[in-house]
């Protein structure tokens, strides 16, 4: 039997073990997918090898921790400096990245995107924002403070904070920070924000379950919407796959994993 976990703190609320869950049982797999809340990232590794995990998914806030206690490293997780899956080869962890393309894949129904606005500069956007600079999208990243605009700096992004930005116009603006999730508050204040939808042709925010005060005002301004979901999904795809050396097809995964967002 195969055993998969997602490790977080929260765990509680996530749908990943209701998507991977019915993959292995659609797909006919002797599997199982649990969640764990780590309280300590230091200890993940240690937790994996003691759970007998063939594979894991790990989330908020332990991304970091999980890439620096990989054994090895795929070289695009490498370089936005987090890890969201692990896989057990031979004994030896390997670390991946699917938030990034699973975002891009989200997106695919976005046409003509020539220019995109990131808000927020935490984990999530530096994956958002390498596989938008990969695709050769133009990307700017605006951020309520300095201290994490580093990354996207030496990467050669556009990166301000709400003092300096000098609003334009973004075909496309994202929103990757957590404004919204616990909360009813915008993730920038309404009128700049307004005044940015107002020129902007698609929104996208990564979380999802909610309505987000972001999305409303979106949904407001006639913007083509969607929330996180799709990211979630395709991420989960793509993790399956790698747990199972990518011998599944993409659609039937797919398939089986969407039923966990109609329960
Ligand atoms: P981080 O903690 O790494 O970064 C959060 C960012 O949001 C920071 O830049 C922070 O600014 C900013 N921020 C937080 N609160 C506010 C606020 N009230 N107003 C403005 N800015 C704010 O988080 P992650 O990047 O790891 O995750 C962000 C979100 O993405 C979470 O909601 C998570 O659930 C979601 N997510 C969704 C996925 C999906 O598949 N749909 C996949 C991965 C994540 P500062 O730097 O100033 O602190």
């Amino acid at each position: 039997m195969k055993f998969f976990t997602l490790f977080g703190s929260p765990v509680a609320h996530s749908i990943s073990p209701r998507m991977h869950n019915l993959a292995l049982k659609g797909l006919h797999v002797d599997g199982c997918y649990t969640r764990y809340h780590l309280k300590d990232g230091l200890k993940l590794r240690e937790s994996f090898y003691k759970l007998r995990l063939d594979g894991a998914n790990i989330t908020v806030p332990y991304k970091e921790d999980a890439l620096r206690q990989a054994d090895f490293l795929d070289a695009f997780a490498k370089k936005i400096g987090a890890v969201n899956t692990l896989v057990n080869k031979n004994g030896q962890l390997h670390g991946y990245n699917t938030d990034a393309l699973g975002f891009y894949r989200a997106i695919a129904s976005f046409k003509d995107i020539d220019s995109v606005l990131i808000l927020g500069a935490g984990g999530t956007a530096k994956a958002i924002a390498s596989i938008l600079k990969e695709k050769d999208i133009k990307t700017t990243i605006l951020n309520r403070s300095n201290k994490r605009l580093g990354f996207f700096k030496d990467e050669g992004f556009e990166v301000y904070t709400w003092e300096d930005f000098n609003p334009k116009r973004f075909s496309l603006i994202v929103n990757t920070t957590s404004a919204g999730l616990k909360d009813d508050v915008l993730p920038l204040h309404k009128p700049l924000l307004s005044s940015l939808m107002k020129k902007a042709d698609y929104a996208f925010d990564v979380i999802y379950n909610k309505t987000t005060p972001f999305m409303s005002l979106a949904k407001a301004h006639k913007l083509t919407c969607k929330d996180g979901a799709d990211m979630l999904l395709c991420q989960g795809v793509l993790a399956f796959n790698l747990f199972f050396d990518n011998k599944f097809n993409e659609t039937e995964i797919t398939n089986h994993m969407r039923g966990a967002f109609s329960l």
